[in-house]
């Protein structure tokens, strides 16, 4: 029998410390929430992708989250998803891109891993893969959430395209009372993603994102393509990252920590943190984000290079650990 372990992460970014003092519980009781339910599941002997999909699938019901309810609105004012899952030990794996109207993203991924031929589709064509499939299909209004409609309208008059987390300094110094008080009910924030190991010693990893407010119609994350914001291989270990998508896509930054490990014969550890702390800190990228991962031992690990980054995690013979910066939270 294997050590079972699952972390999960809710996005990273330039998390305000005043306001998650005020509002860090309600996402900490959510990731601590999930990331239990996904845990009991590997316990019961439940597979790392079962465990990591259905994370996921929680995650993005969740609207304090940059992923399905709380996807973020692109430049046409409409939430445009990519998601995608991987296996480590078939290395199988399901991608969707700029998908609109799906409800969980991450069940079109995996329907599309299980009855397609193809690993990725996108937009139109996934969408029709979704309504042949039975996958649950919403209109344009479930997305449409005050919150994300004014980020959304802030980015237009701006000209900017935003991290979901970005817009959290604003939040925090802003003077707008009437804002801050919306905020306070209506906290979103993160792209989604979860890995685990099971007790077979199989890993898997699922990452689920709106992208960035008021980005191009069209546009696709990292979070989508195997390799860059999603990998698993048992030999080496499983990651979903969160952070500026272009950068780690340039940087092909989960197959680069899966690398280090098979070629260099780093650990996890060494070489996630390598990857997120030197390597891209070394290009010009000091504050771009992060990830998650766990290796086929057990082990975990969460490099972010960003302020902060939400996440929560469960090791056989552990409670679950929740943090948004460095220090772990008391539930
Ligand atoms: N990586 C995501 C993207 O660029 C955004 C995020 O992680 O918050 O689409």
């Amino acid at each position: 029998m294997n050590r079972i372990a699952i972390a999960i992460h809710g996005g990273a970014g330039t998390i305000s410390r005043t306001q998650m003092a005020a509002e860090g519980s309600k996402y900490a009781q959510k990731l601590h929430h999930i990331v239990q339910t996904a845990y009991k599941l590997l316990a019961e002997g439940k597979t790392a992708l079962e465990a990591v999909t259905i994370a996921v699938q929680l995650l993005e019901n969740c609207p304090l989250f940059n992923a399905g309810k709380g996807a973020v609105l692109n430049n046409k004012r409409k939430a445009e998803m990519d998601a995608a899952l991987m296996c480590g030990k078939s290395l199988k794996a399901g991608a969707v891109c700029g998908v609109n109207n799906i409800k969980n993203p991450i069940l079109l991924a995996q329907k599309v891993m299980e009855k397609s031929p193809h690993l990725m589709l996108a937009g139109r064509g996934a969408f029709e893969f979704a309504q042949k499939h039975g996958i649950e299909c919403v209109d344009d209004t479930y997305f449409l959430t005050e919150i994300r409609l004014k980020q959304w309208k802030k980015a237009q008059q701006t000209g900017s395209i935003e991290l979901d987390h970005q817009d959290d300094d604003f939040l925090a110094n802003s003077l707008n009372l009437e804002y801050l008080e919306q905020e306070k009910r209506n906290e979103k924030f993160g792209t989604v993603g979860a890995v685990a190991v099971d007790n077979q010693g199989n890993v898997a990893a699922a990452t689920s994102t709106g992208g960035m407010t008021n980005k191009h119609q069209g546009r696709i994350g990292d979070s989508p393509i195997i390799g860059v914001g999603t990998y698993a291989n048992n030999k080496t270990c499983a990651i979903s990252c969160t952070g500026v998508g272009e950068i780690f896509m340039r940087h092909v930054i989960a197959y680069d920590v899966s690398c280090l490990m098979a070629y260099k014969g780093m650990g996890l550890h060494e070489a996630s943190q390598h990857v997120i702390m030197e390597k891209l800190p070394s290009k010009g990228h000091p504050d771009c984000g992060g990830l998650i991962a766990v290796d086929a031992q057990g082990n975990v690990a969460f490099p972010y290079n960003s302020t902060g980054m939400y996440r929560a995690w469960q090791q056989e013979g552990n409670d679950a650990q929740i943090a948004i910066f460095k220090e772990v939270i008391k539930v």
